[in-house]
């Protein structure tokens, strides 16, 4: 059972809290966070927590079960390197997973907004797949591009979201693009020498 967190439309917290980007952020952190060998419930509610999303039972082990299968599905959003290859993979996960558009505002409890699960007390598993397509649908309608990516480093599996106009990252993060360029500098001066002792 989910609980939602009554927030007031009049605070700034509510566009802050569920901007598309910030949805998109949320999904990308999760199945970061849902992935690897054992993802520990409370890492995940940690997760959920930083997004304002309160777990007061915390989750079970067949909540994580629920969500790392919706991880697996999503990664594939993340994979496309097209932005056609993101909308078939968006369109099949909305055909196959997610409930049709509906609007809730939780009994009056949060502005009117759109929502694609089945039910607003609906499973973690199942509002992680939803929330999820909702947001990288919406970034691929805006920005008409694949909404994010999977980090290039083959020792990294996290996945992060494009920002804005700018460059293409390749990498999660400064951590991964540091170690890559490192490790590619000691490539390139291990050639170097093998070149030189072969002469
Ligand atoms: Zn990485």
């Amino acid at each position: 059972m989910r609980y939602i967190r009554v927030v007031r439309p009049d605070t700034g917290d509510w566009s802050t809290r569920h901007s598309v980007l910030t949805m998109a952020r949320r999904a990308a952190a999760l199945i970061n966070a849902l992935t690897g060998d054992r993802p520990a419930p409370a890492t995940v509610a940690d997760v959920l927590a930083a997004y304002g999303e309160s777990v007061p039972d915390g989750l079970t082990a067949a909540d994580i079960a629920e969500m790392r299968a919706a991880a697996v599905l999503l990664r594939d959003v993340f994979a496309a390197e097209h932005v056609d290859d993101a909308a078939t993979a968006l369109n099949r996960l909305l055909r196959e997973h997610t409930g049709p558009l509906r609007l809730t505002s939780h009994d009056g409890g949060t502005p009117w907004h759109p929502h694609l699960d089945h039910d607003d007390d609906a499973p973690w598993g199942q509002w992680l797949l939803a929330s999820s397509c909702m947001a990288l649908t919406v970034l691929v309608w805006d920005r008409q591009r694949p909404p994010g990516r999977i980090c290039s480093s083959p020792s990294c599996e996290n996945v992060f979201i494009n920002q804005g106009s700018g460059p293409e990252r390749r990498y999660c993060s400064r951590r991964c693009a540091t170690r890559e360029r490192v490790a590619a500098h000691r490539r390139a001066r291990q050639t170097r020498e093998d070149d030189q002792n072969r002469r």
